[in-house]
């Protein structure tokens, strides 16, 4: 530029900055005038708390650490934390990371921006539906498909398809390769909501962290702090963890228990009974006896092991498990999952007395005087009858009978008792044990080169079955036909032989308050064909090995007996647990089993104390 061109720029500039005194501004007097904030702006959060679960997801994203969980005055349904998040603005970057990754979709952005106060507390503010200043805000950003940052399928399980299944009784679930284990154990998010809801309160984020890791070792420590019996419950616990994961509320909730399975099978027996005896601790002194060697005895064996107890079980049965042994079918829980269980309970130094029934070969006296204390484990092993008409033929089979004959067979054929076969089977009941008594019948048709007939009829309707979702799912693909909302009438026999079950309409199975009321309508009959008729309506339990002495002194209700939260009956050297006081699944047995360990801990020492 020339000399004189600078001159003339410098000369004249300054009047064209003049000119603009006489313009209209530019600048928008933020907060005097309110500027529209796009439709997918990133302002202020809101929080929608009915949907919010609690998990903390949000806070563990936040790239500045903006978030903090704040606990909150609210009634939370189980699987749900009463807590929220609250937002720092002073370190809010607005990068809505959290709201991408929100497992319910309660957190979203408005378009709101603007917050002016001269208390530094405003802008750390617990959002709620209102938004920061409690007034009505249009939405901004909202998370769509592109900024998903969940991994919502789950990684498919092999399993043998239906048709190569019910052709005999190998376990068809397949278990996961360490590919498949480490790609599910990676959508975890590590909101332990999960923790809360299992009745052992596993640690499941920090086992499924270990597959994560690729190291199972690691993964056998946490599951052993609250859990003996793993390898049982990766496969068929009834994973109600999973009902409270947080990537179920938007997609497919982690194989929390597949993964559990994942990792036992990587380890070795030799390995988990060493990092057991790593755990035994010289400090508790005394004899505890143990009656029944089902879920929760073996866990109370394991933990009072641990705790350097001698402990002996009795167990009426050729082989210890109970209803892992003899109920559950082997095509869902092999006998070699359940004896490594059992192998690394046994190696810490419990005895195992099988063939040795209580009230009959010794007496709970005798128990009594020879230990310090006794756990009842003895479970609900009695079969119930409708008592419809008919049901006294024999060919009406009670269900746990059934199972325990076909396990029998199946183990040693040689030596045991063949179980019927029939060519038509009714099956009745709702739950799981009529799904594994169905399930296996159709399998026993199929390996005897028949059809499969089995027909299940149920009080419930198809969507109130108690049964596990993927037992009728997969019963249904194998075959089984069911029949729900039906109650039965009458056993048609004919030339004394069973020609099927007559059937009345169950207009309603519940009343208003949940409880067992069902109703009738008796003038739609329908008769179900078949030669031969499983009950499986529910267990009860034999207290046979009670003396009355004892019996009057403790505490009953509705065939459950009455503990306190340490499994302490009302005699103080007695406790018990599973079936005969919590129920329904494995593994509220194994919680029983543990907690009542620490309370028959606690009994002692206070008493040598
Ligand atoms: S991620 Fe969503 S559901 Fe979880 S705490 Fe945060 S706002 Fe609530
Ligand atoms: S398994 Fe599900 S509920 Fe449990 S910590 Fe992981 S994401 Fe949360």
């Amino acid at each position: 530029m020339s000399v004189y061109e600078t001159f003339k720029k410098s000369f004249w500039g300054p009047t064209i900055a003049w000119k603009r005194l006489f313009t209209k501004p530019v600048t928008i007097q933020v907060p005097r005038v309110y500027r529209e904030a796009s439709e997918r702006y990133r302002g202020f959060h809101v929080n929608d708390w009915e949907l919010c679960s609690g998990c903390s997801t949000c806070s563990k994203v936040c790239p500045t650490d903006a978030i903090k969980m704040v606990p909150v005055d609210i009634e939370v349904e189980s699987g749900k934390k009463a807590q929220r998040p609250a937002i720092d603005y002073g370190r809010c970057s607005f990068c809505a990371m959290c709201v991408d990754i929100c497992t319910t979709g309660s957190l979203n952005m408005t378009r709101e921006y603007i917050h002016i106060s001269d208390d530094a507390n405003t802008f750390f503010f617990l959002p709620d539906e209102t938004g920061i200043h409690h007034q009505e805000v249009p939405l901004g950003y909202q998370r769509d498909e592109a900024s998903e940052l969940l991994d919502l399928e789950r990684v498919e399980m092999e399993e043998l398809p239906a048709d190569e299944r019910v052709d005999s009784f190998i376990e068809y679930v397949k278990g996961y390769s360490r590919e498949q284990a480490i790609a599910e154990a990676s959508r975890c998010v590590d909101c332990e909501l999960c923790v809360d809801v299992c009745p052992a309160n596993m640690d499941i984020p920090r086992y499924i962290e270990s597959v994560f890791k690729n190291d199972t070792s690691e993964g056998v420590e946490w599951i052993y702090k609250t859990n003996p019996l793993p390898g049982v419950c990766g496969r068929v616990c009834t994973h109600k963890c999973e009902t409270a994961c947080s990537i179920g509320n938007r997609g497919e909730p982690v194989a929390i228990r597949w993964l559990k399975r994942y990792i036992m099978d990587q380890e070795s027996v030799e390995d988990i009974i060493k990092h057991s005896k790593e755990n035994i601790s010289k400090k508790g002194k005394g004899k505890i006896a143990i009656i029944g060697a089902g879920p929760s005895g073996l866990s109370a064996s394991y933990y009072l092991s641990l705790m350097g107890y001698k402990v002996t079980i009795f167990e009426a049965k050729e082989l210890p498990g109970g209803v892992m042994r003899y109920g559950i079918p082997r095509y869902r829980l092999p006998d070699e999952a359940l004896d490594k269980d059992i192998d690394v309970i046994k190696a810490l130094g419990v005895e195992i007395k099988c063939n040795t029934t209580v009230g009959k070969d010794i007496t709970l006296t005798e128990l009594k005087n020879k230990y310090d204390a006794v756990f009842l484990g003895t479970g609900f092993m009695l079969g119930r009858s409708t008592k419809v008409p008919g049901t006294d033929h024999e060919d009406v089979l009670m269900a746990l009978p059934l199972l325990e004959k076909i396990r029998d067979y199946l183990r040693d054929p040689e030596n045991s008792e063949k179980p019927p076969v029939p060519d038509s089977l009714i099956v009745i009941g709702g739950g799981n044990v009529a799904m594994d008594v169905a399930r296996s019948i159709a399998r026993l048709q199929r390996m005897e080169g028949k059809k499969v007939n089995v027909k299940v009829t149920s009080l419930e309707s198809m969507e109130e079955l108690p049964a596990d979702l993927e037992e009728i799912v997969e019963g249904r693909e194998e075959g089984i036909q069911f029949f729900p909302s039906r109650g039965p009438k009458e056993v048609i026999i004919e030339n004394e032989k069973i020609k099927g079950l007559k059937t009345i309409a169950c207009t309603r199975v519940f009343d208003d308050d949940g409880r067992f009321s069902p109703e009738f309508d008796e003038s739609d009959v329908m008769t179900i064909d078949g030669e031969m008729i499983v009950e499986a309506i529910g267990q009860a339990p034999d207290y046979s090995y009670l003396p009355n002495e004892l019996r009057e002194k403790l505490e009953f209700v509705r065939g459950r007996l009455m503990v306190n939260e340490k499994g302490q009956t009302s005699i103080p050297w007695l406790f018990a647990g599973g079936d005969i006081v919590n129920g329904p699944d494995i593994i509220h047995g194994v919680a029983d089993g543990h907690k009542a360990a620490v309370g028959i801990d606690e009994f002692l020492t206070r008493e040598e104390g």
